[in-house]
């Protein structure tokens, strides 16, 4: 059982499907009447994607990109490639980017300026989880799920070398499972 490689739990599920649901009532507020575009950030937002999407009872469209942000080890330097871009002209929409996570806040700031830059009405930010150094940088989430300690995390989208999105929960490595 994959489940028994978490030392500690973070965010349960039944925590993370009452989140969502939560989250989706403020975005059908606050997007009322407006077009909404979610840009969800590959790999690890797949899962938010999913879930925020279904629990929307309004036409939402739906698009990807895929990013790198080149870093020492574990952390982002705010040098960012795109990996696989949006398949259509965002001229004029309003944008949701939806992120698994918020460390350093280095990525989603370059990747807000950028589709602010193609001409989009608006961006916002969704980020399932936020970690205590986001606040340092000056980028706003409008719709964060849960705040967290600074531990690297794995489950709902977020891996270790590829493996742990599938978790249901969010939670931490138990040390040997490091390599
Ligand atoms: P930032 O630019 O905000 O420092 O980095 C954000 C990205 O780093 C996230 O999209 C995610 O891919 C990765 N990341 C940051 N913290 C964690 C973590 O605790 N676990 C995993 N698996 N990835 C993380």
């Amino acid at each position: 059982m994959i489940g028994n490689e978490v030392e500690r739990v973070v965010v349960t599920e039944d925590e993370i499907s009452a989140k969502v649901k939560e989250l989706a009532g403020r975005i059908e507020t606050d997007y009322r009447d407006r077009d909404l575009l979610m840009v969800g950030v590959l790999k690890g937002a797949i899962m938010a994607m999913a879930d925020l999407s279904r629990a929307l009872q309004r036409h939402v469209d739906m698009d990807w990109m895929a990013v790198s942000s080149y870093g020492s080890g574990t952390k982002s330097s705010g040098v960012v490639r795109i990996l696989k871009d949006l398949d259509r002209d965002i001229t004029g929409r309003e944008v949701l980017i939806v992120e698994d996570i918020v460390d350093s806040g280095l990525t989603l700031s370059w990747l807000k300026a950028n589709l602010e830059s193609r001409g989009a009405k608006s961006v916002e930010i969704l980020a399932i989880l936020r970690k205590p150094d986001a606040a340092k940088v000056d980028v706003k989430v409008k719709y964060v799920g849960f705040e967290i300690p600074a531990d690297f995390v794995v489950g709902y989208g977020l891996d270790y070398n590829e493996k742990y999105r599938n978790l249901p929960f969010v939670g931490v490595l138990a040390k040997h499972m490091y390599s």
